[in-house]
């Protein structure tokens, strides 16, 4: 009988309680031998393919594990080996390895960035012209291994060369050709040998096919592709996009693989109109991603199985594979672990483990009928409805008021240009103002309290003494290091989001939902389960306490409402939109509160903004407009004096400087120092005309930025921003430097700010 199979993209390294991330650690502090580290790792992966061989998965992908990163893999596979890290030739070492991902004495890391729009940062391989060489054939090593010692047929995985290429850097556009001579013979020769090797499926990833590409890159996407089959004709290629529908999709059909897959999560509408209207080859199999690999939710089966059968009347059964939308590298790896989780939530989570649970369930469910997975079914079905009906999701108090936003809501009362009139005669300060972006260094002494107030060690009338105290020494500080406007420090706050939502209703938090962030970096993102509600003051007490030792104006510091939603996993039964409004409408009471408590300033921290941006340009402008509508429910309500700040820490800027515009924020800080001439020039050419702080030094490394250098930034900055609107900060928060570097950097910065402020106004 020919019969649906079950698939999988990849899976996450982390392990089940970080153990991944704990074996690379203890490497790196030197406390495991290197043949310790290899062995603690091969353990790790075999027992990942083991689970998912347990679990009945029929395409099993190998190679997908790494030490790091998967870009990375490749780019050492490759011998793309930057000149700084002194490589020689042969195997590249596990030293070398971890230089390029982290820096070492002589030479800068690789650049990070993230992977497509999720939270997952890759490295980014750097073409530098040499010749590239093939230092090893990873997914024969990988394919080899799952065979010998599990007995598994896994599927190699490699990033495609397309994606590949684009995602590299280093070259310029007349020498892609070059990179793309270069670089297809390698992946000729790897999969040469996989088919040599007998392998049957080698998943190849090209998620840039679902970004806004040209017709000519698809041609030159055609030839890649035409050159690898014919060097490796009997090896079957499955070209797996995802994060959103494909573009050039009867192209794409046209291409001589084996396999496409194709998302049918993030791309739903268009995958399937394509689907039905252009149909699929009858030559290709259908890789159908079906269950959602970048939330945590079970999937409604029954819907799912619906969705199985459409597709099913265009593509026979035996030419599907139902597997998840993408990697499940996105989404933490089991539920099992989760104990302080109220049940109406546990019961709707599915977590990698769960998730390929579900496509058993799925394929089971179509083939011999819902009755043989009757159970799996009932149960799905009983945990959604649960959820669905539970109070938290329908609060009362929040439905109404989102349905009853009206424009209004989202205006200031007065333009920018007179509000800000009235707010400088009210706070009186200077030309030229300095601040700082929210945080001061969290030492081991603040972290310390933290720990002993959340074991029960502290109570929590102690704990808010101890960050008084930091508080007060920090005014203190400013007041001392000459500062314009001042700040609390942040110091009762681990992470910007976690605060927030472990404050607001709605939010919960996993004890072991981890996800890979960057090398063994994981964060825990919250999980928007319910309606968000405002229950108390979040940050008056320490703002106001800050605000009673000083008379300079001390800055309310809250999270904005895009930020927090980009940085959560959130519920899937209301659009992002609608998740954001009710944030925004919580926040709006927070901002409210603060200025009823004596808060004149108020900045409303937009980090994560740009990072929502979708794949498609097309979709951009929707996104920028209910995002930027978030931004303006928040602030919107409080009075002509009260200054909106708001602050974004990255400088690609100038595809979207209008949306930033939008936010209505009296003074925007951003990060410049890294890449100033590049944001220097986009002012150019668009004029910018609120209130703008350019960050004079990068807080991101150790170093104390002299007078001279900051000055000449400032100068800058004054060459292309009206001096009357231009504020003088540091470009991010100083959480994570010392004390003693950042009273000297900020001391440099109040120094610089005095001499600009006079060569400006000439004394008479
Ligand atoms: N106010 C925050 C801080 O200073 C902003 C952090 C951020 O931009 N990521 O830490
Ligand atoms: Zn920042």
């Amino acid at each position: 009988m020919s019969v649906i199979k079950s698939g999988q993209l990849g899976y996450p390294r982390i392990g089940e309680r970080r153990e991944w991330k704990k074996t690379l650690e203890a490497f790196w502090a030197g406390k495991i031998k290197e043949t310790d580290f290899l062995d603690q790792m091969e353990q790790i992966r075999l027992f990942h393919l083991q689970k998912q061989k347990e679990i009945g998965i029929d395409l099993i992908p190998v190679g997908d594990f790494s030490f790091y990163d998967h870009m990375l893999d490749m780019a050492i596979m490759f011998g793309m080996i930057p000149e700084r890290f002194n490589y020689n030739g042969g195997v590249v070492p596990l030293q070398t390895y971890f230089s390029m991902a982290r820096g070492n004495q002589t030479a800068v890391a690789c650049e990070m960035t993230k992977w497509f729009n999720t939270n997952y940062h890759y490295i980014v391989p750097e073409y530098e012209g040499a010749k590239l060489t093939l230092t090893e054939n990873k997914p024969l090593n990988a394919y080899r291994e799952a065979k010998e010692k599990l007995g598994i047929e896994g599927k190699p995985v490699l990033v495609g060369p397309y994606t590949f290429i684009k995602l590299s850097k280093g070259y310029v556009r007349t020498q892609l050709p070059a990179f793309i001579l270069q670089l297809v013979p390698l992946y000729v020769q790897i999969l040469q040998e996989l088919e040599k090797e007998g392998v049957e499926w080698v998943q190849l990833d090209e998620p840039f096919l679902v970004t806004s590409i040209t017709k000519e890159e698809m041609k030159t996407i055609a030839y890649i592709y035409k050159q690898l089959h014919e060097a490796a004709p009997k090896l079957c290629i499955m070209l797996q996009t995802y994060f959103d529908s494909v573009e050039w999709y009867s192209d794409l059909m046209k291409l001589p693989v084996q396999g496409i897959g194709l998302d049918f999560v993030h791309g739903l509408v268009e995958n399937l109109q394509n689907l039905k209207t252009v149909g699929f080859p009858y030559d290709k199999v259908l890789g159908v991603g079906l269950v959602d690999g970048r939330n945590v939710w079970r999937s409604n089966l029954h819907e799912k199985l619906e969705l199985v059968k459409t597709i099913s009347n265009f593509v026979p059964q035996d030419r599907l594979w139902l597997q998840p939308s993408c990697s499940l590298l996105h989404v933490p790896v089991t539920t099992k672990y989760e104990t302080k989780l109220e049940l109406e939530i546990k019961n709707a989570l599915a977590f990698a483990d769960e998730k390929l649970d579900e496509i058993i369930s799925l394929v089971k469910g179509f083939h011999c009928g819902e009755s043989t997975v009757v159970e799996a079914f009932a149960n799905n079905e009983k945990a959604l409805n649960q959820l669905a009906q539970s109070q938290a999701r329908n609060r009362s108090n929040v439905h109404p008021f989102v349905n009853q936003i009206q424009a209004h809501h989202f205006h200031r009362n007065l333009p920018f240009r007179e509000r800000y009139k009235k707010q400088q005669s009210l706070l009186k300060l200077p030309f030229l103002p300095t601040t700082t972006i929210g945080s001061f260094p969290q030492t081991s002494e603040v972290r310390q309290a933290r720990q002993k107030w959340r074991k029960g060690d502290w109570g929590t009338e102690r704990y808010d003494e101890s960050i008084k105290e930091q508080i007060k020494k920090w005014i203190k500080i400013q007041e001392e290091i000459g500062l314009d406007v001042f700040v609390h420090g942040e110091f009762e706050r681990t992470d910007m989001v976690e605060f927030f939502g472990e404050k607001l209703g709605g939010f919960a938090f996993t004890q072991y939902g981890w996800v890979q962030s960057y090398g063994s970096r994981c964060v825990r993102p919250p999980i928007i389960y319910g309606d968000v509600e405002f229950l108390d003051p979040m940050t008056v007490k320490e703002s106001v306490y800050a605000q009673s030792l000083t008379n300079k104006p001390v800055k309310g510091m809250i999270t904005g409402p895009v930020t927090i939603l980009n940085w959560s996993f959130i519920r899937n039964d209301l659009s992002r939109q609608q998740v954001a409004y009710q944030i925004a409408l919580a926040l709006r009471k927070e901002v409210e509160a603060l200025e009823a408590a004596g808060i004149k300033i108020i900045q409303v921290d937009e980090p994560a903004l740009r990072e929502g941006l979708p794949l498609k340009k097309a979709a951009w402008n929707d996104y920028l407009d209910w995002a930027v509508k978030a931004f303006r429910l928040t602030t919107s309500s409080v009075k002509d004096t009260t200054q909106i700040h708001t602050h974004m820490c990255y400088c690609e800027f100038h595809d979207f400087i209008d949306s930033i515009s939008e936010l209505d924020a009296d003074v925007i800080s951003i990060e410049t120092s890294r890449s100033h001439g590049e944001l220097v020039s986009s002012f150019t050419d668009h004029s910018y005309n609120k209130g703008i702080g350019l960050g004079v030094y990068d807080i991101h490394s150790p170093r104390i930025p002299s007078f001279e250098e900051i000055t000449n930034m400032i100068e800058r900055g004054l060459q292309v921003l009206e001096p009357t609107l231009f504020w003088i900060n540091p470009d991010c928060g100083l959480k994570t430097r010392g004390i003693e570097e950042t009273i000297a950097s900020l001391q440099n910065m109040v120094a610089a700010a005095t001499i600009a402020r006079k060569q400006l106004i000439p004394s008479p």
